[in-house]
């Protein structure tokens, strides 16, 4: 696409403002102080990026027209949804933002047991609404992220051990297009494009509205982090390794290294989840349990508040990185023990960094593989888990020195068979075909890599529908995709 900066047309917030003036959209600019900083905020500080102005939109209406303005204007552009993506794709220095932060509806229908959320919601919102209809679908662990970039992504949640990603429960989606044109997109409206968006949504337009799949959930859960000193990995592992078989989609365990506060001392930390009782939940967790961890938060607590319980390390302060890669299990201890070694060895050279995490994401994945890599664009389904690293930091001096660690620490480089991405792009134990998925999940990647690394062979579908729906590459920001036309078969 083209990008022109709105830098030397000063007036050109003032035709923006113009051309909204009959709708209920906000345009901040810097002038605006306060409310402009808020909303240029982004969860990771060096993702806050200066933009020219912020268009705060309330419907689909008048993206179209914000569209049309950028079009006709050729003006660089971003969209907003949560704003949590550690890779800049929802900010934009001197160019537009079309942020979806007014629009945080959501509409619950019990007959039918489905959640209609509008495109800038949360996902405290869903559970918060869906809850009080004792439903609830696969969103978010950490409920102040956003739906938009979640689900267009993929999504993983608690619920993903019985129910598959949130796009598995993704019914239909409203969308605006590049061209302005407004249109719903399912598996029997413009499929194809439906297709596209569940992985890969941010490059094909502005969803307004993402319709789920609702499920009965009227119970409590078992949940909470318990802390252990780093000596005892041997017996966690030897738990963890156990958990494949045992598992019954009702439960989970997100586990790593991280060196929280107030003694910033490196921990052990396993958050576990059963969706059961008390008793159910003790008695899986028994092994765990007889550790005799160092705390122990882990209690009954209603749905909702699962996805509040790891807010605290999830703050917004700082900058953050995000780097992703997989794992199978059973996992062996010298190779957990090198990767924490070495994600150690970099957090505790400074003292800003020593709230990161490395995070071995043991979300049942039986579900997942149920689907098919090519079912839609989404192509990280495979018999592993996810593994993630976010770094936290202050200096933005280490902003590079962060990437490359983040990134060289979970792509496996020098490591033995475990992790699943190998240093150089293979993917251990799949085919060619990468039948057993990318073994990255794009959520948690940067946009700068081959569009092949995160959609496998989808990359070239996607970039035949691209010339479809957005032939001018005008969403540019995700994971690079380019419009190529079909070459027609002789
Ligand atoms: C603390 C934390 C916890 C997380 N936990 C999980 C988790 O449990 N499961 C999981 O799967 N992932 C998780 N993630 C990763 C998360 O999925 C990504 O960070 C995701 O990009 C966040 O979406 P967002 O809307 O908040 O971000 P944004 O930065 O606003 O958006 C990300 C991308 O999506 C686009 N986008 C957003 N909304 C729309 C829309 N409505 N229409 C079109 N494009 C849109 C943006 O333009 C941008 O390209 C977590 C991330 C963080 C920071």
């Amino acid at each position: 696409m083209f990008i022109f900066t709105l830098g030397g047309a000063p007036d050109m917030d003032a035709l923006l403002r113009n051309r909204l003036v009959t709708t209920k959209a906000e345009v901040l600019v810097p002038a605006d102080g306060e409310r402009y900083e808020e909303a240029i905020g982004r969860w990771s500080e060096h993702c806050v990026k200066k933009a020219k102005c912020v268009v705060k939109v309330t419907c689909a209406d008048e993206i179209t027209k914000t569209l049309s303005f950028i079009r006709d204007h050729r003006l660089g552009f971003v969209v907003r949804g949560g704003g949590h993506s550690t890779s800049g794709s929802s900010s934009i220095a001197n160019g537009i933002v079309i942020d979806l932060s007014l629009m945080r509806g959501v509409t619950v229908d019990p007959a039918l047991k489905t959640i209609r959320v509008e495109g800038g919601a949360l996902w405290s919102d869903v559970d918060t609404e869906a809850a009080k209809y004792n439903l609830a679908t696969v969103g978010g662990t950490v409920n102040h992220t956003g739906v938009g970039g979640l689900t267009l992504g993929g999504g993983y949640g608690f619920l993903t051990g019985k129910y598959g990603l949130t796009i598995d429960n993704l019914l239909s989606v409203d969308i605006v297009l590049a061209s302005g044109d407004q249109l719903t997109a399912s598996e029997t409206q413009n499929p194809d494009l439906f297709w596209a968006i569940r992985g890969a949504g941010q490059n094909f337009g502005v969803v307004t509205s993402f319709t789920f799949r609702g499920f009965d959930q009227p119970n409590p859960v078992y949940a909470g982090t318990l802390l252990f000193p780093l000596d005892k990995l041997p017996q966690v592992l030897a738990f963890i390794n156990t958990f494949h078989a045992s598992n019954d989609g009702n439960q989970a365990i997100l586990w790593g290294v991280s060196c929280p506060p107030p003694a910033h001392a490196p921990l052990l930390l396993t958050h576990i989840f059963h969706n059961g009782t008390l008793e159910e939940g003790t008695a899986f967790f028994a092994p765990l349990l007889a550790l005799e961890p160092l705390a122990n938060f882990a209690t009954m607590v209603p749905y909702p508040t699962l996805n509040s319980l790891l807010n605290h390390a999830s703050g917004f302060e700082g900058r953050k990185q995000f780097a992703g890669s997989a794992f199978k299990l059973p996992l062996a201890l010298p190779l957990v023990q090198t990767l924490i070694d070495r994600f150690l060895g970099f957090v505790t050279q400074f003292p800003d960094t020593k709230e990161s995490l490395l995070l071995f994401e043991t979300i049942p994945y039986k579900e997942v593989v149920k689907v098919s890599n090519d079912a839609m664009a989404f192509s990280n389904r495979g018999e592993y888990y996810n593994l993630a690293v976010m770094i936290k930091w202050k200096e933005a001096e280490r902003d590079a020195d962060v990437r490359k660690f983040a990134r060289e620490l979970v792509s496996g480089a020098g490591l033995a068979e475990g992790v699943v991405r190998q240093k150089d792009g293979e993917v251990n134990g799949t085919n060619a075909e990468g039948v057993e998925g990318v073994g990255m999940y794009g959520n948690y990647a940067n946009t700068d890599i081959p569009a092949s690394d995160i959609y496998g062979n989808n990359a070239k579908k996607l970039e035949e529908l691209k010339q479809k729906y957005d032939p001018g590459n005008l969403f540019d920001r995700g994971t690079k995709l380019v419009a190529k036309p079909v070459v027609p078969m002789n």
